[in-house]
């Protein structure tokens, strides 16, 4: 396995090593926002909660390093005190919760993407054993690359208990602009970088993040584009979450906002489910199998679901 180091003498791991064991079927409660996503946990099993708190913030290197049960709100109030943030969501949930589900924040053009952010992990195995992967200057990776691979796991490969997060500067300047009928692709093309653009099929929302010279500048290639006028924020987005490639957005009917440039859609109903694909099942079940042969580690939850 990448970088694992087996002996992690602290204590806070090792205490919640312990309170995982070894045996039993066990799964971490965060701050059960998503506590169904991927199907409902094996009754019967042990719930438990990942330790709490900011342990190291060096907001020069732009890395912080934080306990898996500390609320976002929590973290985002840290790092907002240097200027910074990180990819995660401030949504109610843990910052083990939001890795474990491993959703883009909606700002994800601007922020980045969750699953390059996290750059160490240290989790405790089906063993019971203390695990740390990746680093926060690891370059030449082989193996697994364990922080990836446990971003979107839900905790069916290992329980969080610290994470290592890159953080970035929050923008000194945010505008959100809106327009009646704009080609979202075209919008897309005329900016440079732009942080958020939505599209329901008929409106376009954008933002707009960064120095406030760059940032009228990029509304002005904009206005070239379509007529665009100051909006509050995005408009209130549907409950169930899509992932589409970017050329089926076009083809979608019914009530929807789609994240143009991610491939995220907004929907009102589930998304339909693709026929599993055999080699990538097989994958996964090989991955599952490795990480935890006999299934203890939270039982129930399917990640491709
Ligand atoms: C309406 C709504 C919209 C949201 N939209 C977004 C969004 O767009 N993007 C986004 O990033 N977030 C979003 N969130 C936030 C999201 O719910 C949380 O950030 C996070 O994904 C869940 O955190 P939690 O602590 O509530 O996890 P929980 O709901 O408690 O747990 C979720 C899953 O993760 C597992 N888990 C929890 N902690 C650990 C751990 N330490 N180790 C291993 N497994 C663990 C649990 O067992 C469970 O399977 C949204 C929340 C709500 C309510």
């Amino acid at each position: 396995m990448t970088q694992a180091t087996l002996t992690v003498t602290d204590p806070v791991m090792l205490e919640f090593a312990e309170l995982v064991g070894v045996d039993d079927p066990v799964a971490v409660a965060g701050a059960r926002t998503r506590w169904d996503v991927g199907g409902p946990l094996t009754e019967g099993s042990r719930v438990i909660e990942a330790p709490s708190g900011v342990v190291d913030y060096i907001p020069e290197e732009m890395v912080v390093t934080v306990r898996a049960g500390t609320p976002v709100a929590e973290l985002a109030a840290v790092l907002a005190e240097r200027g910074q943030r990180c990819a995660l969501s401030e949504r109610g949930g843990t910052v083990g919760g939001a890795i474990a589900v491993g959703q883009n924040d909606l700002n994800v053009m601007g922020k980045g993407r969750l699953r390059n952010s996290v750059l160490q992990v240290r989790y405790v195995s089906a063993e019971g054993r203390v695990v740390t992967g990746g680093g926060p200057t690891v370059k030449n990776v082989t193996g697994f690359d364990l922080p990836r691979l446990m971003t979107g796991a839900l905790g069916t490969l290992g329980l969080l208990g610290e994470i290592i997060l890159r953080t970035n500067p929050i923008p000194a300047h945010s505008r959100w602009l809106g327009s009646d009928g704009a080609d979202p692709f075209a919008v897309l093309d005329s900016v440079l970088q732009p942080s958020v653009v939505l599209w329901n099929g008929d409106k376009t929302w954008v933002l707009l993040e960064g120095h406030p010279a760059d940032v009228d500048s990029e509304a002005e290639a904009m206005a070239k584009v379509a007529d665009f006028t100051e909006v509050a924020g995005p408009p209130e987005l549907p409950p169930y979450r899509w992932s589409l490639p970017p050329a089926d957005l076009r083809q979608l009917t019914g009530t929807y906002v789609a994240s143009i440039g991610v491939g995220t859609v907004f929907a009102d109903g589930p998304q339909p489910t693709p026929k599993p694909d055999p080699v990538a099942q097989t994958v996964a079940q090989r991955i599952k199998h490795q990480f935890d042969p006999t299934g203890r580690l939270n039982p129930g939850r399917n990640p491709g679901a």
